[in-house]
């Protein structure tokens, strides 16, 4: 029995939220905090009556630890769940630390602001010592380590598929089927078609910054950078069949490469189809990516905001997306001497998530490991003072869990390598 602090109702929250109300007999108590308590107050409508679970709702602005911190003294939660953007995250901690309660998450820390002095300087100094240039990394949270430790709390960072399962995945695999582990291939297909011409499955300032960015890999205790979308594969998934994929930086590359001992090479594969970079090259080429305010009609804009504006929403692709994701991870490596590959995947399908919690399948591939983060921490499963990376943790509970909770996991033997190429060689 215990009291969960949701931070966020958008398309992930809202699954988590759910998930959290198929799963009262952990979850007895919930408050949903988002920056519009109406969007709150409609997704606690549709849920009360259907869950032995308490929800309250609340308007809490995340930027702001003064407000979180007040939100938690009144509401007293075991943890906090947050699952707003990746530009709150550290005000969040903030307020974690002043309060001692446990926090959660699904995504890093970047900053809304590209142009913050602070940020800037610390920016430089990671791209000039660690060698790539991602807007996001983990230096941030995890500076938070010795006051978490002091404190006696837990964070969990990163509980979401990719990064989230990607890295129980990695954590599995090491514990039961290698001594060694050389290389990983995380690849992340979605097969879903929504019937828009360019839409994103989430958040589109966050998917777009992530895809315009370079792309990087993890090679022989060094990143490797490439430019934006460089290296393509192709790969025949399993109950998708074949997809297009690009190498892109992703941040469970950074902490895996600390936390699997010995690893030789991490890379990050995601799907797109020729239409959405076209478009995405095309929005780019005009501006519409830029993080720097502009001035219009003597009012300052930042443009992906404003494309934020113009796009669907994620959250509302649930009744129209068809098709299935397959998110998953291939290993290389030793078992007693031998060498061996598995590739261990899930596949879900966005018309089955549609109907039991009106959301496609990467809000609700993100969310349903959030529900279960939190549900480690909270029943102290995975609890230990300080800030942690899921693959830091016994993966075991986490797999169990994820086959009960609607995410089933598969294991293959000797799957298919995956082969890279120049995108421009095509
Ligand atoms: P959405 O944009 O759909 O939802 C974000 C929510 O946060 C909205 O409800 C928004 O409020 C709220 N919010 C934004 N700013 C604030 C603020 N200052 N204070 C309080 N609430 C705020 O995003 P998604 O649901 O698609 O993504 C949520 C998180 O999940 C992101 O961090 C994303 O990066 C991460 N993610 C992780 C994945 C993984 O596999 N690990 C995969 C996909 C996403 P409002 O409704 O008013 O805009």
């Amino acid at each position: 029995m215990s009291r969960l602090l949701v931070i966020g109702c958008g398309g992930v929250a809202s699954v988590a939220i759910r998930k959290c109300c198929q799963n009262s007999g952990i979850f007895s108590e919930i408050m949903i905090a988002s920056r519009r308590k109406e969007k709150c107050d409609a997704l606690k409508a549709k849920l009360q009556g259907t869950t032995g679970t308490r929800i309250d709702t609340a308007q809490v602005d995340g930027n702001c630890a003064k407000e979180v911190i007040s939100l938690i003294r009144a509401y007293k939660p075991d943890a906090v769940l947050n699952v707003a953007l990746p530009y709150q995250d550290l005000t969040i901690m903030d307020a974690c630390l002043a309060t001692g309660t446990d926090y959660i998450d699904t995504a890093n820390y970047e900053p809304e602001d590209t142009n913050d002095p602070h940020w800037r300087r610390m920016y430089e100094k990671r791209c000039r010592e660690l060698g790539f240039t991602a807007l996001f990394d983990y230096s941030w949270q995890w500076d938070y380590r010795e006051r978490f430790e002091k404190a006696g709390i837990t964070a969990l960072l990163g509980s979401g598929f990719d990064p989230g399962v990607t890295g129980v995945f990695s954590a599995y695999a090491l514990k039961h089927y290698f001594d060694e582990i050389h290389t990983i291939d995380i690849l992340d297909c979605n097969g879903g078609d929504h019937g828009y011409p360019f839409a994103t499955n989430f958040n589109p300032e966050i998917n777009l910054r992530e895809v315009s960015s370079p792309g990087s890999y993890w090679e022989d205790g060094r990143w490797i950078e490439t430019k934006p979308v460089e290296l393509k594969s192709r790969y025949d998934f399993p109950q998708v069949g074949v997809k297009d994929m690009y190498l892109l930086h992703h941040e469970e590359i950074e902490s895996l490469a600390k936390n699997i001992p010995g690893v030789k090479r991490i890379r990050f594969f995601m799907t797109f189809g020729q239409s959405y970079l076209t478009h995405m090259k095309c929005l780019e080429n005009v501006g519409l990516l830029s993080t720097s305010p502009v001035l219009y009609e003597g009012r300052e804009i930042v443009p992906i905001q404003f494309l934020k504006a113009l796009l669907p929403d994620p959250a509302a692709l649930g009744p129209r997306t068809v098709g299935k994701t397959n998110i998953g991870c291939i290993f290389t490596g030793i078992k007693y001497g031998k060498e061996k590959s598995i590739y261990i995947y899930n596949v879900c399908d966005h018309q089955a998530c549609y109907r039991e919690v009106e959301s496609q399948a990467v809000s609700y591939t993100t969310g349903v490991p959030a529900m279960i983060g939190a549900m480690m921490v909270v029943t102290g499963q995975w609890k230990k003072p300080g800030v942690f990376n899921v693959e830091e943790f016994d993966p075991d509970p986490y797999m169990e869990a994820l086959n009960r909770w609607g995410l089933p996991w598969l294991v293959c033997e000797n799957p298919a390598p995956v082969k890279v190429w120049r995108a421009d060689e095509e």
